[in-house]
């Protein structure tokens, strides 16, 4: 009798550990009420930086009237940074890359994290549990968030990958934000990549979440060797608060795997901008 009462105990919190099935997806409320916002989106962090408490209530799009050429002029005068002079994201031309021995390697402090992916209508966010930070080039940084554009939005030498990760970094201190973009290339399947898309929430303005865990450095590739240059956001509104590292080792992924990610997300790079005079260094 014991014994069937700690196995039904046992059963019953493994079923509670592993599933969270559809349960997990909810609506985003439309309200402009505190709690709704998503303190870790970009549009939040490029605001905080500047001082504001809220993110704007404009949108914008990735073609059409409300597209990346008009990105800043769609909400009074704050996009205007969109035309800034130091934007992103940007073509690494490898034979223009500055080497700069100073510069200091990738240190990753990642723990793993429960599951909380957002489906924004711009891109699949995935928030990440307070606790991660990574030494970007000496500076601490906590990790917030990560999520996805397909293709990629920087390109190498003009060549564009199938999709970019970009790992939102944020200096708890000055508010200015660290970047690491991971290229992927069409290869084996990711597992870990399977995992966030079983439970992708594929209505924009839902969001799941789970109490499963799982580990940012499965999504990384082994060498984190980098391009590193000072741009902006690469969404509205553009705020020139980013340090990039641009991991030069792609990561895999299956074709099905990225053509499920395009089809939720559809095309969502914004164009290369100028470099205005900015370098691009590697260690
Ligand atoms: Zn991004």
């Amino acid at each position: 009798m014991k014994t069937n009462f700690f196995g039904l105990l046992f059963a019953l919190t493994i079923l509670t550990l592993t599933s969270c099935n559809n349960e997990g997806v909810d609506e985003i409320p439309t309200s402009s009420a505190e709690d709704s916002i998503d303190k870790n989106s970009e549009m939040y962090l490029g605001s905080v930086y500047n001082g504001k408490s809220s993110s704007s209530d404009c949108s914008f799009e990735y073609e059409g009237a409300e597209g990346p050429e008009h990105w800043s002029m769609l909400c009074g005068d704050e996009w205007l940074d969109c035309d800034g002079n130091a934007q992103s994201p940007i073509n690494i031309v490898t034979s223009s890359v500055i080497e700069d021995g100073d510069i200091n390697n990738i240190n990753t402090n990642y723990t793993n994290s429960t599951t909380d992916i957002i489906n924004n209508g711009h891109t699949i966010q995935v928030n990440y549990d307070t606790g991660s930070y990574a030494s970007l080039n000496n500076i601490d940084y906590d990790l917030l968030q990560f999520h996805f554009h397909t293709g990629s939005e920087h390109t190498i030498d003009s060549y564009r990958y199938p999709m970019e990760m970009h790992l939102v970094h944020q200096d708890p201190i000055t508010k200015l934000l660290g970047v690491v973009g991971v290229f992927f290339e069409e290869g084996d399947e990711n597992e870990t990549l399977e995992n966030i898309l079983e439970n992708v929430p594929e209505n924009p303005n839902s969001r799941y979440t789970c109490k499963n865990v799982f580990d940012i450095r499965d999504l990384l590739p082994e060498n984190l060797e980098f391009y590193t240059y000072n741009g902006s956001l690469t969404t509205p509104g553009c705020s020139e608060i980013v340090t990039w590292f641009v991991v030069k080792e792609p990561i895999a992924a299956s074709h099905s795997q990225i053509a499920k990610f395009q089809k939720i997300m559809h095309k969502n790079y914004r164009p290369v901008q100028e470099l205005n005079g900015r370098s691009v260094y590697t260690k």
